[in-house]
Protein backbone atom coordinates (compact mmCIF):
# COMPACT_ATOMS: atom_id res chain seq x y z
CA UNK A 1 0.00 0.00 0.00
CA UNK A 2 1.73 3.36 -0.58
CA UNK A 3 0.99 5.89 1.32
CA UNK A 4 -1.72 8.03 -0.26
CA UNK A 5 -3.82 4.57 -0.13
CA UNK A 6 -2.38 4.48 3.78
CA UNK A 7 -3.99 8.03 4.09
CA UNK A 8 -7.25 7.80 1.97
CA UNK A 9 -7.98 4.23 4.29
CA UNK A 10 -6.97 6.24 7.43
CA UNK A 11 -9.47 8.98 5.86
CA UNK A 12 -11.98 6.75 5.74
CA UNK A 13 -12.19 4.87 8.75
CA UNK A 14 -12.54 8.53 10.60
CA UNK A 15 -15.29 9.52 8.46
CA UNK A 16 -16.77 6.06 8.76
CA UNK A 17 -17.70 7.12 12.59
CA UNK A 18 -19.50 10.22 11.63
CA UNK A 19 -21.78 8.55 9.27
CA UNK A 20 -24.36 5.56 8.78
CA UNK A 21 -23.53 2.98 6.50
CA UNK A 22 -25.69 3.77 3.82
CA UNK A 23 -24.49 7.49 3.59
CA UNK A 24 -20.97 5.89 4.30
CA UNK A 25 -21.31 3.75 1.15
CA UNK A 26 -23.18 6.09 -0.97
CA UNK A 27 -20.63 9.27 -0.96
CA UNK A 28 -17.71 7.95 0.69
CA UNK A 29 -16.72 4.71 -0.40
CA UNK A 30 -16.56 5.09 -4.00
CA UNK A 31 -14.26 8.37 -3.45
CA UNK A 32 -10.38 8.84 -3.69
CA UNK A 33 -7.27 10.47 -2.93
CA UNK A 34 -5.61 10.89 -6.01
CA UNK A 35 -2.79 13.29 -5.04
CA UNK A 36 -1.74 15.45 -1.89
CA UNK A 37 0.48 18.17 -3.10
CA UNK A 38 1.82 20.30 -0.03
CA UNK A 39 -1.51 21.80 1.35
CA UNK A 40 -3.35 20.64 -1.23
CA UNK A 41 -5.70 17.28 -1.26
CA UNK A 42 -7.28 16.25 -4.51
CA UNK A 43 -9.84 13.81 -4.31
CA UNK A 44 -11.51 11.60 -7.49
CA UNK A 45 -15.57 11.32 -7.09
CA UNK A 46 -17.82 9.76 -9.73
CA UNK A 47 -19.79 12.53 -10.33
CA UNK A 48 -20.87 16.33 -9.88
CA UNK A 49 -23.70 15.02 -7.50
CA UNK A 50 -20.83 13.76 -5.05
CA UNK A 51 -19.13 17.10 -5.15
CA UNK A 52 -22.29 19.02 -4.11
CA UNK A 53 -23.26 16.76 -1.29
CA UNK A 54 -19.94 16.51 0.35
CA UNK A 55 -19.74 20.37 -0.04
CA UNK A 56 -22.82 20.61 1.34
CA UNK A 57 -22.85 18.23 4.16
CA UNK A 58 -19.06 17.04 5.12
CA UNK A 59 -17.55 19.66 4.26
CA UNK A 60 -16.48 20.83 7.88
CA UNK A 61 -15.78 16.95 9.02
CA UNK A 62 -13.60 16.40 5.70
CA UNK A 63 -11.43 19.43 6.84
CA UNK A 64 -11.78 18.52 10.92
CA UNK A 65 -10.36 14.39 9.52
CA UNK A 66 -7.63 15.89 6.90
CA UNK A 67 -6.43 18.17 10.19
CA UNK A 68 -6.39 15.32 12.31
CA UNK A 69 -4.18 13.18 9.87
CA UNK A 70 -2.28 14.81 7.98
CA UNK A 71 -0.96 17.27 10.67
CA UNK A 72 -1.74 20.79 8.10
CA UNK A 73 -3.43 23.53 9.77
CA UNK A 74 -5.79 24.53 6.63
CA UNK A 75 -5.92 21.79 3.98
CA UNK A 76 -7.45 22.60 1.01
CA UNK A 77 -9.47 20.43 -0.80
CA UNK A 78 -9.79 19.70 -4.57
CA UNK A 79 -12.15 17.51 -6.45
CA UNK A 80 -11.82 15.73 -9.58
CA UNK A 81 -14.67 13.65 -11.36
CA UNK A 82 -13.95 10.75 -12.46
CA UNK A 83 -15.11 10.84 -16.21
CA UNK A 84 -15.96 7.56 -16.48
CA UNK A 85 -19.10 7.21 -14.04
CA UNK A 86 -20.08 10.69 -14.10
CA UNK A 87 -24.09 10.59 -15.50
CA UNK A 88 -23.17 14.67 -16.48
CA UNK A 89 -20.44 14.11 -18.38
CA UNK A 90 -21.57 11.19 -20.02
CA UNK A 91 -24.85 13.37 -21.30
CA UNK A 92 -22.18 15.74 -22.35
CA UNK A 93 -20.18 13.48 -24.46
CA UNK A 94 -23.26 12.20 -25.90
CA UNK A 95 -24.46 15.82 -27.17
CA UNK A 96 -20.66 16.12 -28.58
CA UNK A 97 -19.94 13.19 -30.25
CA UNK A 98 -20.05 14.37 -33.52
CA UNK A 99 -17.38 17.05 -33.51
CA UNK A 100 -15.18 15.32 -30.66
CA UNK A 101 -15.00 12.35 -31.84
CA UNK A 102 -11.33 12.27 -32.88
CA UNK A 103 -10.08 14.01 -29.93
CA UNK A 104 -11.93 11.92 -27.45
CA UNK A 105 -9.35 9.47 -24.72
CA UNK A 106 -11.00 5.89 -25.70
CA UNK A 107 -12.51 5.03 -22.02
CA UNK A 108 -10.91 1.80 -20.74
CA UNK A 109 -12.67 -1.70 -21.62
CA UNK A 110 -14.14 -1.09 -17.97
CA UNK A 111 -15.39 2.36 -18.09
CA UNK A 112 -18.90 0.50 -19.08
CA UNK A 113 -18.87 -1.90 -15.77
CA UNK A 114 -17.67 1.34 -13.61
CA UNK A 115 -20.66 3.36 -14.65
CA UNK A 116 -23.16 0.39 -13.43
CA UNK A 117 -20.92 1.18 -9.63
CA UNK A 118 -21.80 -2.44 -9.01
CA UNK A 119 -19.80 -4.14 -6.77
CA UNK A 120 -17.72 -7.00 -9.03
CA UNK A 121 -17.54 -9.16 -5.38
CA UNK A 122 -21.04 -9.92 -4.90
CA UNK A 123 -21.79 -12.78 -7.52
CA UNK A 124 -24.51 -15.72 -7.44
CA UNK A 125 -21.58 -18.12 -7.19
CA UNK A 126 -20.45 -16.95 -3.89
CA UNK A 127 -23.97 -16.64 -2.39
CA UNK A 128 -24.74 -19.46 -0.44
CA UNK A 129 -28.42 -20.66 -1.02
CA UNK A 130 -29.89 -21.63 1.85
CA UNK A 131 -33.31 -22.57 4.35
CA UNK A 132 -34.11 -18.25 4.42
CA UNK A 133 -33.02 -17.23 1.14
CA UNK A 134 -34.11 -20.08 -1.35
CA UNK A 135 -36.89 -17.82 -2.72
CA UNK A 136 -35.00 -14.61 -3.15
CA UNK A 137 -32.07 -16.63 -4.60
CA UNK A 138 -34.50 -18.50 -6.93
CA UNK A 139 -36.47 -14.91 -7.98
CA UNK A 140 -33.20 -13.24 -8.32
CA UNK A 141 -31.91 -15.92 -10.66
CA UNK A 142 -35.49 -15.75 -12.42
CA UNK A 143 -34.95 -11.78 -13.36
CA UNK A 144 -30.79 -12.35 -14.35
CA UNK A 145 -31.36 -15.21 -16.61
CA UNK A 146 -34.70 -13.44 -18.34
CA UNK A 147 -33.72 -9.77 -17.76
CA UNK A 148 -36.24 -8.94 -20.65
CA UNK A 149 -38.85 -10.69 -20.26
CA UNK A 150 -39.16 -11.27 -16.92
CA UNK A 151 -42.45 -11.43 -15.19
CA UNK A 152 -41.52 -10.14 -11.72
CA UNK A 153 -41.08 -6.07 -12.25
CA UNK A 154 -39.84 -4.77 -9.96
CA UNK A 155 -38.73 -7.71 -7.97
CA UNK A 156 -38.13 -6.48 -4.32
CA UNK A 157 -35.75 -8.41 -1.44
CA UNK A 158 -36.28 -7.44 2.10
CA UNK A 159 -34.95 -8.57 5.26
CA UNK A 160 -32.95 -7.45 7.89
CA UNK A 161 -29.61 -5.95 7.95
CA UNK A 162 -26.79 -8.34 6.94
CA UNK A 163 -28.70 -10.86 5.49
CA UNK A 164 -27.47 -10.73 1.87
CA UNK A 165 -29.67 -7.97 0.46
CA UNK A 166 -27.13 -6.46 -1.21
CA UNK A 167 -25.41 -9.58 -2.65
CA UNK A 168 -28.37 -11.10 -3.51
CA UNK A 169 -29.37 -7.53 -5.81
CA UNK A 170 -25.62 -6.97 -7.17
CA UNK A 171 -25.01 -10.52 -8.04
CA UNK A 172 -28.30 -9.78 -10.74
CA UNK A 173 -26.36 -7.05 -11.51
CA UNK A 174 -22.99 -8.97 -12.39
CA UNK A 175 -24.60 -11.82 -14.07
CA UNK A 176 -26.33 -9.64 -16.58
CA UNK A 177 -23.30 -7.42 -17.41
CA UNK A 178 -20.92 -10.89 -17.45
CA UNK A 179 -23.77 -12.61 -20.15
CA UNK A 180 -24.21 -9.76 -21.88
CA UNK A 181 -21.75 -6.69 -21.16
CA UNK A 182 -24.19 -4.72 -24.19
CA UNK A 183 -26.82 -4.39 -21.69
CA UNK A 184 -27.22 -1.34 -20.04
CA UNK A 185 -27.39 -1.92 -15.87
CA UNK A 186 -26.90 0.84 -13.28
CA UNK A 187 -27.11 0.40 -9.36
CA UNK A 188 -27.57 3.50 -6.94
CA UNK A 189 -28.33 3.58 -3.55
CA UNK A 190 -31.79 5.13 -2.49
CA UNK A 191 -29.38 7.88 -0.89
CA UNK A 192 -27.22 8.67 -4.23
CA UNK A 193 -31.04 8.23 -6.40
CA UNK A 194 -33.23 10.85 -4.56
CA UNK A 195 -30.25 13.36 -4.29
CA UNK A 196 -29.91 12.88 -7.78
CA UNK A 197 -33.95 13.57 -8.05
CA UNK A 198 -33.99 16.60 -6.09
CA UNK A 199 -30.66 18.13 -7.96
CA UNK A 200 -32.49 17.17 -11.50
CA UNK A 201 -35.55 18.91 -9.99
CA UNK A 202 -33.89 22.08 -8.74
CA UNK A 203 -31.80 22.66 -11.75
CA UNK A 204 -34.81 21.69 -14.30
CA UNK A 205 -33.31 18.52 -16.03
CA UNK A 206 -35.17 16.22 -14.38
CA UNK A 207 -36.56 15.32 -17.73
CA UNK A 208 -32.77 14.12 -19.04
CA UNK A 209 -32.66 12.17 -16.09
CA UNK A 210 -35.42 10.51 -16.82
CA UNK A 211 -34.22 10.02 -20.29
CA UNK A 212 -30.78 8.34 -18.76
CA UNK A 213 -32.35 6.04 -16.29
CA UNK A 214 -35.58 4.70 -18.94
CA UNK A 215 -32.42 4.05 -21.25
CA UNK A 216 -30.95 1.42 -18.89
CA UNK A 217 -32.16 -2.07 -19.31
CA UNK A 218 -31.98 -2.54 -15.36
CA UNK A 219 -31.54 -0.47 -12.37
CA UNK A 220 -30.87 -1.68 -9.18
CA UNK A 221 -32.06 0.93 -5.93
CA UNK A 222 -31.00 -0.50 -2.81
CA UNK A 223 -32.54 0.23 0.63
CA UNK A 224 -35.99 2.20 -0.17
CA UNK A 225 -37.09 2.29 2.98
CA UNK A 226 -35.18 6.15 2.81
CA UNK A 227 -38.01 6.83 0.75
CA UNK A 228 -40.07 7.16 3.40
CA UNK A 229 -39.17 10.57 4.44
CA UNK A 230 -38.59 12.00 1.20
CA UNK A 231 -42.38 13.00 0.59
CA UNK A 232 -41.04 15.54 -2.33
CA UNK A 233 -39.64 13.04 -3.65
CA UNK A 234 -42.04 10.42 -3.76
CA UNK A 235 -43.98 11.96 -6.58
CA UNK A 236 -41.08 12.27 -8.81
CA UNK A 237 -40.28 9.06 -7.94
CA UNK A 238 -44.16 7.37 -9.33
CA UNK A 239 -43.26 8.56 -12.35
CA UNK A 240 -40.11 7.51 -13.02
CA UNK A 241 -41.08 4.16 -11.87
CA UNK A 242 -43.72 4.14 -14.89
CA UNK A 243 -41.03 5.69 -17.07
CA UNK A 244 -38.89 3.07 -16.46
CA UNK A 245 -41.16 0.21 -16.48
CA UNK A 246 -43.20 1.36 -19.25
CA UNK A 247 -40.12 1.55 -21.65
CA UNK A 248 -39.15 -1.63 -20.58
CA UNK A 249 -36.30 -1.77 -18.08
CA UNK A 250 -36.43 -4.14 -15.48
CA UNK A 251 -36.26 -2.55 -11.79
CA UNK A 252 -34.81 -4.19 -8.95
CA UNK A 253 -35.05 -3.10 -5.26
CA UNK A 254 -33.92 -4.02 -1.81
CA UNK A 255 -35.64 -2.79 1.90
CA UNK A 256 -35.29 -3.56 5.34
CA UNK A 257 -39.54 -4.08 5.89
CA UNK A 258 -42.00 -5.46 3.73
CA UNK A 259 -43.31 -2.18 1.89
CA UNK A 260 -46.70 -2.02 3.81
CA UNK A 261 -44.51 -1.70 6.77
CA UNK A 262 -42.54 1.53 5.40
CA UNK A 263 -44.48 4.18 7.10
CA UNK A 264 -44.75 7.35 5.00
CA UNK A 265 -44.58 5.73 1.91
CA UNK A 266 -46.70 6.87 -0.64
CA UNK A 267 -49.41 4.45 -1.48
CA UNK A 268 -49.25 4.63 -5.45
CA UNK A 269 -45.45 3.70 -4.94
CA UNK A 270 -46.42 0.69 -2.40
CA UNK A 271 -48.62 -0.40 -4.99
CA UNK A 272 -46.36 -0.11 -7.93
CA UNK A 273 -43.58 -2.04 -5.96
CA UNK A 274 -46.61 -4.70 -5.36
CA UNK A 275 -47.38 -5.66 -9.10
CA UNK A 276 -44.34 -7.27 -9.20
CA UNK A 277 -42.54 -9.74 -6.74
CA UNK A 278 -42.07 -8.86 -3.31
CA UNK A 279 -39.40 -11.90 -1.44
CA UNK A 280 -38.06 -12.01 1.99
CA UNK A 281 -34.72 -12.76 3.10
CA UNK A 282 -34.50 -14.65 6.94
CA UNK A 283 -31.44 -15.58 8.98
CA UNK A 284 -29.98 -18.77 8.09
CA UNK A 285 -30.67 -21.64 10.15
CA UNK A 286 -27.81 -23.88 11.53
CA UNK A 287 -26.70 -25.76 8.34
CA UNK A 288 -26.36 -22.86 5.92
CA UNK A 289 -24.62 -20.37 8.58
CA UNK A 290 -21.59 -23.28 8.68
CA UNK A 291 -21.89 -23.34 4.62
CA UNK A 292 -21.29 -19.27 4.78
CA UNK A 293 -18.59 -19.90 7.69
CA UNK A 294 -16.88 -22.14 5.31
CA UNK A 295 -17.27 -20.26 2.51
CA UNK A 296 -16.10 -17.20 3.87
CA UNK A 297 -12.97 -18.95 5.16
CA UNK A 298 -12.12 -20.41 1.68
CA UNK A 299 -12.48 -16.54 0.41
CA UNK A 300 -9.83 -15.34 2.34
CA UNK A 301 -7.56 -19.06 1.64
CA UNK A 302 -7.98 -20.63 5.12
CA UNK A 303 -9.87 -23.38 6.06
CA UNK A 304 -11.70 -24.03 9.87
CA UNK A 305 -11.59 -27.49 11.97
CA UNK A 306 -15.26 -28.47 11.54
CA UNK A 307 -15.82 -28.13 15.59
CA UNK A 308 -14.86 -23.83 15.12
CA UNK A 309 -17.43 -23.84 11.98
CA UNK A 310 -20.09 -25.46 14.31
CA UNK A 311 -18.85 -23.56 17.60
CA UNK A 312 -19.49 -20.03 15.17
CA UNK A 313 -22.54 -21.24 13.76
CA UNK A 314 -24.09 -22.43 16.53
CA UNK A 315 -23.15 -19.31 18.72
CA UNK A 316 -23.75 -16.95 15.82
CA UNK A 317 -26.80 -16.26 14.13
CA UNK A 318 -27.29 -12.50 14.27
CA UNK A 319 -26.66 -12.04 10.53
CA UNK A 320 -24.14 -12.84 7.98
CA UNK A 321 -22.07 -10.03 8.02
CA UNK A 322 -21.36 -10.84 11.87
CA UNK A 323 -20.19 -14.92 10.88
CA UNK A 324 -17.98 -13.09 8.31
CA UNK A 325 -16.93 -10.89 11.01
CA UNK A 326 -15.97 -13.69 13.32
CA UNK A 327 -13.99 -15.68 10.62
CA UNK A 328 -12.03 -11.95 9.54
CA UNK A 329 -11.28 -12.23 13.56
CA UNK A 330 -10.08 -15.27 13.83
CA UNK A 331 -7.85 -14.91 10.63
CA UNK A 332 -6.34 -11.43 12.21
CA UNK A 333 -5.23 -13.46 14.48
CA UNK A 334 -4.30 -16.16 12.89
CA UNK A 335 -1.78 -14.02 10.23
CA UNK A 336 -0.54 -11.85 13.03
CA UNK A 337 0.47 -14.22 15.15
CA UNK A 338 0.77 -17.25 12.54
CA UNK A 339 -0.62 -19.87 15.43
CA UNK A 340 -3.05 -22.55 14.69
CA UNK A 341 -5.81 -21.77 16.42
CA UNK A 342 -7.60 -24.33 18.73
CA UNK A 343 -10.80 -24.63 19.49
CA UNK A 344 -10.58 -23.20 22.64
CA UNK A 345 -8.55 -20.18 21.49
CA UNK A 346 -11.39 -19.53 18.57
CA UNK A 347 -13.53 -19.21 22.58
CA UNK A 348 -11.71 -17.01 23.74
CA UNK A 349 -10.74 -14.58 20.47
CA UNK A 350 -14.40 -14.82 19.86
CA UNK A 351 -15.87 -14.23 23.38
CA UNK A 352 -16.87 -10.37 23.24
CA UNK A 353 -18.49 -10.88 19.74
CA UNK A 354 -20.50 -13.69 21.46
CA UNK A 355 -21.33 -12.37 25.15
CA UNK A 356 -22.66 -9.06 23.69
CA UNK A 357 -25.49 -11.24 21.39
CA UNK A 358 -25.86 -13.41 23.96
CA UNK A 359 -27.20 -10.99 26.41
CA UNK A 360 -30.28 -11.73 25.93
CA UNK A 361 -30.33 -15.14 27.00
CA UNK A 362 -30.69 -16.11 30.85
CA UNK A 363 -31.74 -19.08 32.77
CA UNK A 364 -35.48 -18.35 32.35
CA UNK A 365 -35.19 -18.22 28.49
CA UNK A 366 -33.43 -22.16 28.63
CA UNK A 367 -35.45 -23.77 30.91
CA UNK A 368 -38.69 -22.47 28.45
CA UNK A 369 -37.04 -23.69 25.34
CA UNK A 370 -35.68 -27.23 26.80
CA UNK A 371 -39.33 -27.54 28.49
CA UNK A 372 -41.02 -26.74 24.96
CA UNK A 373 -38.37 -29.29 23.46
CA UNK A 374 -38.95 -32.13 26.03
CA UNK A 375 -42.47 -31.20 26.11
CA UNK A 376 -42.84 -31.41 29.61
CA UNK A 377 -43.94 -28.54 32.03
CA UNK A 378 -41.71 -26.41 33.07
CA UNK A 379 -41.87 -26.43 36.90
CA UNK A 380 -40.87 -29.78 37.09
CA UNK A 381 -37.11 -28.91 36.09
CA UNK A 382 -37.13 -27.15 39.02
CA UNK A 383 -38.88 -30.00 41.56
CA UNK A 384 -37.37 -32.93 43.52
CA UNK A 385 -38.44 -35.10 40.42
CA UNK A 386 -36.54 -38.05 39.52
CA UNK A 387 -38.65 -39.77 36.61
CA UNK A 388 -35.47 -40.50 34.08
CA UNK A 389 -36.86 -38.55 31.26
CA UNK A 390 -37.26 -35.12 33.70
CA UNK A 391 -33.94 -35.95 35.31
CA UNK A 392 -32.79 -36.20 31.35
CA UNK A 393 -34.15 -32.71 30.08
CA UNK A 394 -32.99 -30.64 33.47
CA UNK A 395 -29.02 -32.28 32.68
CA UNK A 396 -29.85 -30.44 29.35
CA UNK A 397 -30.78 -27.12 30.37
CA UNK A 398 -28.20 -27.02 33.07
CA UNK A 399 -25.55 -28.03 30.26
CA UNK A 400 -26.98 -25.68 28.43
CA UNK A 401 -26.88 -23.11 31.18
CA UNK A 402 -23.08 -23.52 31.74
CA UNK A 403 -22.25 -23.27 28.52
CA UNK A 404 -24.44 -20.45 26.67
CA UNK A 405 -24.57 -18.26 29.70
CA UNK A 406 -21.82 -16.72 32.11
CA UNK A 407 -23.74 -17.47 35.15
CA UNK A 408 -22.25 -19.70 38.11
CA UNK A 409 -22.82 -23.35 38.92
CA UNK A 410 -23.97 -22.25 42.56
CA UNK A 411 -26.57 -19.32 40.86
CA UNK A 412 -27.83 -22.15 37.91
CA UNK A 413 -28.33 -24.51 41.05
CA UNK A 414 -30.16 -21.51 42.42
CA UNK A 415 -32.70 -20.95 39.89
CA UNK A 416 -33.37 -24.98 39.35
CA UNK A 417 -35.08 -25.38 42.88
CA UNK A 418 -32.19 -24.53 44.89
CA UNK A 419 -29.60 -27.26 44.41
CA UNK A 420 -26.28 -27.74 45.02
CA UNK A 421 -23.18 -26.67 42.83
CA UNK A 422 -21.94 -30.06 42.41
CA UNK A 423 -25.21 -31.65 41.18
CA UNK A 424 -25.28 -28.93 38.01
CA UNK A 425 -21.52 -29.84 37.48
CA UNK A 426 -22.55 -33.52 37.38
CA UNK A 427 -25.38 -33.10 35.27
CA UNK A 428 -23.57 -30.84 32.80
CA UNK A 429 -20.22 -32.97 32.56
CA UNK A 430 -22.07 -36.28 31.96
CA UNK A 431 -23.99 -34.48 28.45
CA UNK A 432 -20.45 -33.00 27.74
CA UNK A 433 -19.14 -36.39 27.90
CA UNK A 434 -21.68 -37.68 25.88
CA UNK A 435 -20.73 -35.25 23.44
CA UNK A 436 -17.20 -35.51 23.07
CA UNK A 437 -17.40 -39.30 22.27
CA UNK A 438 -19.84 -37.64 19.71
CA UNK A 439 -22.65 -39.11 20.69
CA UNK A 440 -25.34 -39.41 17.50
CA UNK A 441 -28.33 -38.53 19.36
CA UNK A 442 -27.22 -36.19 22.05
CA UNK A 443 -25.44 -34.04 19.44
CA UNK A 444 -28.09 -34.04 16.94
CA UNK A 445 -30.26 -32.90 20.04
CA UNK A 446 -27.90 -30.06 21.28
CA UNK A 447 -27.46 -28.67 17.59
CA UNK A 448 -31.16 -28.36 17.49
CA UNK A 449 -31.61 -26.73 20.39
CA UNK A 450 -28.85 -24.52 19.90
CA UNK A 451 -30.88 -23.90 17.14
CA UNK A 452 -33.92 -22.54 18.89
CA UNK A 453 -32.13 -21.12 21.06
CA UNK A 454 -30.13 -19.09 17.99
CA UNK A 455 -32.88 -17.97 16.65
CA UNK A 456 -35.12 -16.83 20.00
CA UNK A 457 -31.95 -14.35 20.56
CA UNK A 458 -32.04 -12.73 17.20
P1 LIG B 1 -27.87 -6.59 3.45
O1 LIG B 1 -27.82 -5.80 2.18
O2 LIG B 1 -29.06 -7.49 3.55
O3 LIG B 1 -27.71 -5.72 4.68
P2 LIG B 1 -25.39 -7.69 2.48
O4 LIG B 1 -25.79 -8.15 1.13
O5 LIG B 1 -24.59 -6.42 2.55
O6 LIG B 1 -26.63 -7.59 3.47
O7 LIG B 1 -24.58 -8.89 3.19
C1 LIG B 1 -23.68 -8.70 4.27
C2 LIG B 1 -22.45 -9.57 4.05
O8 LIG B 1 -22.83 -10.92 4.18
C3 LIG B 1 -21.86 -9.41 2.66
O9 LIG B 1 -20.47 -9.44 2.74
C4 LIG B 1 -22.37 -10.63 1.90
O10 LIG B 1 -21.44 -11.07 0.94
C5 LIG B 1 -22.54 -11.66 2.99
N1 LIG B 1 -23.66 -12.60 2.76
C6 LIG B 1 -24.95 -12.44 3.10
N2 LIG B 1 -25.68 -13.55 2.80
C7 LIG B 1 -24.81 -14.41 2.24
C8 LIG B 1 -24.95 -15.73 1.71
N3 LIG B 1 -26.11 -16.37 1.72
N4 LIG B 1 -23.85 -16.31 1.20
C9 LIG B 1 -22.65 -15.68 1.21
N5 LIG B 1 -22.46 -14.45 1.71
C10 LIG B 1 -23.51 -13.81 2.21
MG1 LIG C 1 -27.63 -3.71 1.91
Amino acid sequence: MNDISKIETQFKDKIKGFLNQNSFNTWIKPIKIVNIDNDIISFQVPSKVHIDYIKGQYKSVFEKTLVEILGKESPSIKFLIDSETDFNLDQKSVFEKTEKKSRDIPKSRFAPYKETSLNPKYTFENFVMGNGNETAYASSMQVANNIKKTQYNPLLIFGGVGLGKTHLVSAIGNHVFNSDPGLKIIYLTSDLFVFQIVNHIKNKTIDDYKNYLSSKDLIIIDDIQFFAKKEKSQEELFHIFNHIYYSGGQIVLTSDFHPNEIHELDDRLKSRFKMGLITDVRPPDLETRAAIIRLKAEEINSTLDDDIVMFIANNINTNVRDLEGAVKKLYFYYSHFNKEITINKAKEILKELITSKKSTLNIDKIQDIVSEFFSIPKDLLMKKNRTKEIADARAVAMYLCTTQLKATTTSIGVHFGGREHSTVSHAANKIQKKLTVKDPETVKMIEEILNVINLSTC
